[in-house]
């Protein structure tokens, strides 16, 4: 692959695990500097950046909670201190959390909140002066197609509806930031193989998981990472400067609209 990106600096957070590492990679090797952000996972990141660095390429580890606005401050000025200005910012940490109306509580949905949206909030208001002044910038956000609301998959209404809120200011960031040549968009995966969907689970569990999720999508499958990150990496090329304020859903066909027959 040509390695374009030299002059790019991406700050990818959640980046040691499942979808984000595999976009820290596609990064990596389109010759991008990168960020690994990490909160629980610190050993999984310095092993990625070492792996990264020892390839020739070009990446730190750096952690913090990115529920907290300060943390993320911080981040952000050590990642410019030692890569260079933040020219792509893909906001990919996120969690689950399991609840109904009948186990709903504050401080679980709060958390949900704090990560699922709140993060994207400091994240974006920490790179965003340095991108207005440079006048170029790309946001990615990680959505989900739970927050597109034509999924039911129990358990899950709170975190859809932070996806959802995803979506929102995915595009109303966009109106925000446009005018200063930062492009805002997301990607909605569809069910795809990470620790997230499959850690929990037995095998059985999983591969009863994958048959039911299989059947209800146009390509008959559940979706790898690297096929996530792809999407990513189209949205913060360079090259994507006039695709803006739009969520692109990657979830081989199972939110299509068309009926399954
Ligand atoms: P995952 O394997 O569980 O990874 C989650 C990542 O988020 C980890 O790298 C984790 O880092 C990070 N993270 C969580 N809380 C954090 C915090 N407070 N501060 C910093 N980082 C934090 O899940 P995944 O499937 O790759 O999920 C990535 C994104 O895709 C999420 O936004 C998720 O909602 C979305 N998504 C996933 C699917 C799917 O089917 N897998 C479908 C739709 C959307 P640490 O381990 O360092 O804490």
């Amino acid at each position: 692959m040509t390695k374009q990106w030299a002059d790019q600096v991406a700050l990818v957070t959640g980046g040691a695990r499942g979808i984000g590492r595999a976009t820290v990679q596609r990064f990596v090797a389109q010759g991008a500097a990168v960020a690994i952000n990490y909160s629980a996972s610190p050993e999984k990141a310095a092993a990625l950046a070492d792996e990264i660095r020892a390839a020739g390429g070009r990446a730190i580890a750096v952690g913090a909670d990115v529920a907290d606005a300060a943390a993320v401050n911080a981040m952000v000025s050590r990642t410019e201190a030692e890569l260079g200005p933040i020219s792509i910012l893909v906001n990919n940490a996120g969690i689950g959390w399991p609840a109904t109306l009948e186990t709903w509580e504050p401080a679980g949905y709060a958390r949900l909140r704090a990560v699922n949206v709140d993060a994207m909030i400091h994240t974006i208001r920490a790179v965003m002066g340095g991108m207005k002044a440079r006048g170029f910038g790309r946001v990615v956000n990680i959505s989900s197609v739970a927050g597109h609301g034509n999924t039911g998959f129990v358990g899950n209404h709170f975190y859809a509806a932070t996806k959802a809120e995803v979506n929102i200011l995915t595009r109303r960031f966009a109106i925000e930031l446009g005018p200063h040549g930062i492009t805002v968009n997301a990607v909605a995966p569809g069910l795809t193989r990470s620790d997230m969907t499959q850690g929990k689970r037995s095998d059985a569990e999983w591969q009863a998981l994958v048959a039911s999720f299989s059947k209800l999508a146009i390509m008959g499958r559940v979706g790898e990472p690297e096929e996530i990150a792809n999407a990513v990496a189209f949205l913060a090329a360079p090259e994507a400067g006039f695709i803006t304020a739009q969520v692109l859903t990657v979830d081989g066909g199972r939110t299509d609209y068309i009926g399954h027959g």
